[in-house]
């Protein structure tokens, strides 16, 4: 995701000097421009500069844009990256074809500053709009944090690069302690407010950007802790019920003040091949239930690895 000043990259593939330099004109102020002149240079820079765009010419002298389309729709890491065909064909057959192969539009040469602009800035909004969604999709609507969504993504992700480097990771399920109550007396906008409220309380507490913080569902929420001992995650999980427990929640309708409490079950894993990660959410939500058993607003926590 772009942020401030960062310009979109677009690498341009096109064998004629005279005709990447005009290209380059034209999108040199909006974009950080990345040059190829043939369809090897092309597939190699589609792969290190990793533009946002990509301009094909289709005639090239090691071999045809259309090849090239199709490799860069082949390969994981390419395949992605819009293809807008440049050509001085005048074919609607060879417009088709490019089409067919996955372009995303075509422009005839000899190049109108205008229509490639218009062309390029297009497909650029296009890709923002994507992006946009794409990160909304992956956050709390309630609380702006990690959804469900992200958290399964992000625990998978994690548990592998454990499994690679050989380190720990630990999970803290966490859960708000009877809400269903506090919901009923005072209404499900004020259980907001409060589930709200703890989050920014529980974000407050986790100091490391590694940590990653979601809501797992309701009034249920997880922090992943990358990196993290058994021993870790019970410092942590205690500096969270301990913060929860420290806060007053105001409701000026009714004046009155509550303080929330939260039951954490706390596991670690040291993955090994054959491990699954099923097994370390189980643990922790487990746990949870431990903590809720044994009469709410403390940590439970479990041995490393034992189910
Ligand atoms: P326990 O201590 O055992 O966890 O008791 P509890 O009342 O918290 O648990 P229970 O599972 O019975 O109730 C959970 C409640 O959380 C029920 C539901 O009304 C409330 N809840 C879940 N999601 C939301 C939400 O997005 N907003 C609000 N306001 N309430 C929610
Ligand atoms: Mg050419
Ligand atoms: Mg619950
Ligand atoms: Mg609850």
């Amino acid at each position: 995701m772009k942020t401030g000043d960062d310009k979109f990259k677009i690498l341009v593939v096109e064998d004629s000097t005279y005709n990447l330099h005009v290209i380059e004109k034209i999108l040199e102020d909006q974009y950080v421009v990345g040059k190829a002149m043939t369809a090897q240079e092309g597939l190699k820079a589609a792969q290190i500069f990793s533009p946002d765009l990509i301009l094909l010419d289709i005639i090239l002298p090691d071999a045809n844009g259309f090849d090239l389309l199709v490799r860069l729709k082949e390969m994981e890491t390419t395949k992605k990256i819009p293809v807008i065909l440049i050509t001085g064909l005048d074919s609607e057959a060879a417009e088709e074809w490019g089409f067919r192969l996955g372009a995303v539009d075509y422009i005839k040469k000899p190049f109108r500053e205008t229509i490639v602009k218009a062309r390029v800035n297009t497909q650029i909004r296009a890709i923002k709009q994507l992006q946009v969604l794409e990160k909304m999709s992956l956050l709390d609507a309630l609380t702006g944090i990690s959804n469900r969504r992200a958290f399964d993504q992000q625990i998978q992700h994690e548990w592998s690069h454990a499994l690679r480097n050989r380190c720990e990771v630990s999970l803290l399920m966490l859960d708000v302690d009877q809400f269903k109550e506090y919901n009923d007396t005072y209404g499900h906008p004020q259980g907001d407010v409060m589930l709200q409220r703890i989050t920014q309380v529980v974000q407050g507490t986790l100091k490391r950007s590694l940590d990653v913080f979601c809501r797992y569902g309701g009034e249920e929420f997880a922090v992943l802790l990358p990196g993290t001992s058994l021993q870790g995650a019970r410092i942590v999980a205690e500096r969270i019920r301990e913060a929860v427990a420290q806060t007053e929640v105001y409701n000026s309708e009714t004046k009155c003040i509550t303080r929330p409490t939260v039951s954490i079950g706390a596991a670690t894993a040291f993955p090994a091949r054959g491990d699954k990660l099923s097994d370390l959410i189980e643990r922790a939500d487990r746990l949870l239930y431990q903590a809720k058993s044994k009469g709410r607003n403390r940590v439970e926590s479990g041995e490393q690895n034992v189910v």
